[in-house]
């Protein structure tokens, strides 16, 4: 009998749990440890920011739901790994072993990179906001109701180094759909001053037309932006920025005025992820060969954000390639399908197809992308708009939630719908 723990109750892991119970035999173990002891559903915190849903309809108590699957749960954070001796240490000291590892902890919000930058909650300087966590949104919201009072400018986008520019992108729509339904949108000057290149590179070298779609959402909606900006430091009120040319040389100094700013941070791997020898690269990501299965320990796979993929090109101002939600749970399924057959005694040869799809909500429309393979050239690669994905995106929500109550794996849209669409989770075998 063996005993597969699974540390990150977030996108990756809780599938992954449901999906490993599913495949492996009853008389194999598997434990989910989460630093909480609920769900949430991250792509929702932009919404949750501007009032438009509750904390309680995107975060699901977890242990309940596992708990029905027979897959044990422990709500405490790890905080040592002991890859040697294939033991976690929980907070508060006890001590919990493993056979097999599965790590999917999502990332560190890396928010002291750029001083005075991030929550106070969080270890930055409290001086700008951020939707990567539901307590992030929900502190953004609280200052949100003070703002309305007295709207003025806003700076939002994303930090050097960061990889998850989508996020940005949609919280800037948001809020402009949100400050015109409230009619005050006269009053915000909107700046979205990122990392990237150029509009629409996305950490992806853009896809399909995504430049000239999003430089052209953001004219018809009366936002300026600022990119290969580097963000040097934030003060109360107060952003500064170099912006550099192509080649990297200096091009312009920027100190931008904000009332309240929603910027995405740089991301690294948690602490105890980054601790372990050999397991991760200098940013502290997991290091993994194509069957997710750790560089350095046969026994620890991993998947979701927490995992080094290197940066589909190289920019003047650092950034990352995006990790999306169906490209982590195309990782989880060949985890799963790996852990199986190595129980069963025969070698893992399942690899994920890491095809990048993401629908972006923009309030009253939004965009969707699908990069098959995530990196140039690609056989697929669109980008389109439309107020269909403002509605995908609300039912995408409806379903991963539901999935993730009722311990669905892959449940029908995905097998037949996604499938149709030439989008399916793992590798042919005889591609690979
Ligand atoms: C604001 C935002 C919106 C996004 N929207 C989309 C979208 O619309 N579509 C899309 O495809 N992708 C989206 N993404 C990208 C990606 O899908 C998400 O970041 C996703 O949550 C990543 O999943 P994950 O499992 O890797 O990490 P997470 O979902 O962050 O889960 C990590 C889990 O690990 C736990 N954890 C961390 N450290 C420890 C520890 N030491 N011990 C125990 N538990 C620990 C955390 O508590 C958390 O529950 C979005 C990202 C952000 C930040």
């Amino acid at each position: 009998m063996a005993h597969i723990v699974v540390v990150g109750a977030g996108l990756g892991g809780t599938p992954a749990a449901y999906e490993l119970r599913e495949r492996l035999p009853k008389n194999h173990r598997v434990t989910l440890v989460n630093a909480t002891d609920y769900f949430q559903f991250v792509p929702s915190n932009p919404w949750l920011a501007v009032g438009w849903r509750e904390r309680a309809q995107i975060t699901v108590p977890i242990g309940p739901c596992l708990a029905r699957k027979d897959i044990g749960f422990v709500a405490k954070a790890v905080t040592q790994i002991d890859a040697g001796a294939n033991r976690l240490t929980l907070d508060g000291g006890e001590a919990l072993d493993y056979d097999y590892l599965v790590i999917t902890t999502g990332p560190k919000l890396s928010f002291n990179e750029v001083p005075g930058a991030g929550p106070l909650s969080a270890g930055g300087g409290g001086f700008t906001h951020s939707v990567c966590s539901v307590d992030h949104a929900q502190a953004f919201f609280a200052d949100y109701q003070t703002f309305l009072e007295n709207p003025g400018p806003v700076v939002v986008g994303a930090m050097p180094g960061a990889s998850c520019f989508g996020p940005a992108y949609e919280f800037a729509f948001i809020l402009d759909t949100d400050l015109r339904r409230r009619k005050l949108r006269h009053k915000v000057p909107i700046t979205y001053v990122t990392s990237e290149p150029y509009i629409g590179h996305l950490g992806l070298g853009g896809v399909g037309d995504s430049k000239s779609m999003l430089e052209s959402e953001m004219r018809n909606r009366d936002m300026k932006w600022i990119t290969n900006a580097k963000t040097t430091k934030v003060e109360e009120g107060k952003m500064f920025a170099t912006q550099l040319d192509d080649l990297g040389n200096l091009y312009k100094e920027h100190e931008l005025g904000f009332k309240i700013s929603m910027m995405l941070p740089a991301f690294k791997g948690v602490d105890a992820v980054a601790a372990v020898p050999n397991l991760c690269n200098p940013r502290g990501f997991v290091l993994i060969d194509e069957f997710q299965r750790s560089k350095a320990y046969r026994n620890i796979f991993s998947a979701g954000v927490c995992v080094a993929i290197p940066p589909v090109e190289v920019t003047p101002v650092p950034t990352g390639t995006p990790k999306t939600g169906y490209m982590i749970e195309s990782m989880v399924s060949a985890i799963a399908h790996n852990i199986a057959d190595e129980l069963a005694g025969k070698p893992a040869q399942a690899k994920g197809t890491w095809n990048a799809i993401c629908l972006a909500d923009m309030g009253d429309t939004g965009a969707a992308f699908v990069a098959l393979p995530q990196i140039p050239p690609r056989n697929v690669n669109w980008f389109k708009k439309g107020k269909w994905v403002h509605l995908a995106k609300i039912a995408f929500e409806k379903y991963f939630l539901r999935k993730i109550r009722y311990g669905i794996s892959e449940p029908v849209y995905e097998k037949y719908v996604l499938k149709a669409l030439g989008i399916v989770r793992l590798v042919e075998k005889k591609q690979a």
